[in-house]
């Protein structure tokens, strides 16, 4: 497939040109980053099933009619997307206290909370991504009253349909951040669906152990990590096992459209 011009490099991913307009190419990189650039590792494969991943659950929530940037995967490290403006905030919903949220508030990590819980930050890096109230998204104009009513409309039904998913495959979701953009159809804007939805952007821990099985055992130096993103992409069914067919090598990502041909 024609991949036009790099338009934009972030922490984990590359932006290219995309075949045709209103399309762009997401590039799944194996770089880790965290606490807002400090630390820094290459994880070989965490791309590769972060991209796994994050085509599974956006397939899965324009299936259930919310509508994503994503439109079809290419081969193992990308994916075809819609070109949309990014509106610059991070939308999270957390279900139980952890990270940033049990600091800020003195709450045990793992507790759950009153009710599902919908959170705006502002991003930029260079002030470290500070949490923000909708009276400033309107003042400041980074988004309109009705697109803060629809994103926040969108972060719980994805909530709903993500602890679904995943409470399915025996894991607790705790919190995780979305990112929406705007893409523009003559004189129509259409909020959707955009970025990741990964490991790298959820607290994922096992049901029955409590373990983390997602950035944090990165951020913690917990070790392990492309091992529990993989685990992750397992339970989802979106790996089988080859042990089971008697190689030893264990999970193995199911190849299916044209990956090998890319
Ligand atoms: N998160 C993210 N990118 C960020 C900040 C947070 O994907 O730049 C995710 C994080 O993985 C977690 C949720 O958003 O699932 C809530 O994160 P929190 O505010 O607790 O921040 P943290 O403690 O992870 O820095």
């Amino acid at each position: 497939m024609a991949r036009g011009k790099q338009i934009y490099e972030g922490k984990a991913k590359i932006l290219y040109e995309g075949p045709e307009p209103g399309t762009l190419i997401q590039h799944f990189k194996d770089d880790a980053t965290a606490f807002n650039n400090q630390k820094h590792a290459v994880l070989e494969g965490k791309g590769v099933l972060n991209n796994r991943i994050s085509e599974f659950i956006m397939s899965g929530l324009e299936r259930v009619g919310i509508p994503t940037h994503f439109i079809r995967r290419i081969n193992m490290r990308e994916q075809l997307i819609r070109h949309v403006e990014i509106i610059p905030l991070e939308v999270v919903v957390r279900n139980v206290a952890a990270g940033s949220l049990a600091k800020r508030l003195g709450l045990n990590e793992g507790d759950a909370l009153p009710r599902s819980v919908v959170e705006f930050y502002y991003k930029d890096d260079k002030l470290g991504d500070p949490m923000v109230s909708e009276d400033h998204i309107t003042a400041f104009n980074w988004g309109s009253a009705q697109e803060i009513d629809d994103m926040m409309a969108y972060a719980l039904r994805v909530n709903d349909y993500l602890s679904g998913l995943f409470a399915g495959a025996g894991i607790r979701l705790i919190d995780f951040k979305l990112e929406f953009g705007r893409q523009y159809e003559g004189d129509l804007v259409r909020l959707i669906l955009a970025d990741e939805i990964s490991p790298d952007s959820c607290r994922l821990w096992d049901a029955d152990t409590g373990d983390s099985m997602d950035k944090d055992r990165f951020r913690k130096d917990m070790g392990g990590v492309v091992e529990g993103y993989r685990e992750v992409a397992r339970r989802l069914g979106i790996l089988r096992n080859e042990n089971e067919r008697g190689d030893a090598k264990g999970p193995v990502l199911v190849s299916s459209n044209d990956e090998n041909k890319a």
